[in-house]
């Protein structure tokens, strides 16, 4: 443990800094420092930003987004095709798909993927509220945009199965070559999978 170079205050925002996912104690000390040198034109105004946060931000009532009015922007918006619902495991990746406009239609965030190693059931989800959406007769396609791991499609494949009996079709993400993606840089599961899924050109 290196010896400290500031009061216990500076350290602690430090410290703090340090627990973002991306930095690490280096990069955290540099922030401070900036956050410190520009404690008017930066400092001020975040930590006024994370107090109106820590006010306002809340989880959607219907879709678990997070947002600064309840239900959520997207969930509010009368534009949006509700008969589609697209389930994603955590709010980042809703918010991947909104930045790619990839989707008109509603969502459902999980929270989680099923992990039976890390102890996560599928009581630790929101699942039961996803099948009661799903049962909602306007509802008529449910998106599974899990991530293309083994926890992932574990969740899709349970969530399937508990869909069964809601009247909607199922499909999820399509696996295959990346836009850009050259072959012969490709992971064998990737490029069996996009043969397995290929399309009619
Ligand atoms: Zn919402």
């Amino acid at each position: 443990m290196p010896a400290a170079v500031a009061g216990p205050e500076i350290e602690r925002l430090i410290q703090l800094l340090a627990r973002l996912p991306g930095l690490g104690p280096r990069s955290a000390r540099r922030a401070a420092l900036h956050l410190i040198k520009k404690r008017e034109a930066l400092m001020t105004p975040l930590a006024g930003a994370l107090q109106v946060a820590i006010e306002k931000i809340q989880v959607c009532k219907i879709c678990g987004n997070i947002d600064t009015q309840n239900p959520c922007t997207v969930c509010t918006d009368p534009r949006r095709d509700g008969s589609i619902i697209v389930v994603v495991a955590d709010v980042a990746d809703l918010w991947a798909l909104e930045r790619a406009h990839a989707t008109n239609g509603a969502y459902h965030v999980l929270g989680a993927t099923l992990s039976p190693l890390d102890g996560v059931g599928p009581q630790d989800l929101t699942i039961e509220a996803l099948v009661a959406r799903a049962h909602d007769p306007r509802v008529s396609e449910i998106i599974l945009a899990l991530n293309a791991t083994v926890d992932g499609q574990t969740t899709a494949h349970y969530i399937t199965d508990l869909l069964q009996e809601a009247n909607v079709k199922i499909t999820r993400l399509a696996h295959g070559v990346p836009v850009g993606g050259e072959l012969d840089y490709l992971d064998e599961g990737t490029l069996s999978a996009a043969m397995r899924q290929r399309t009619l050109f």
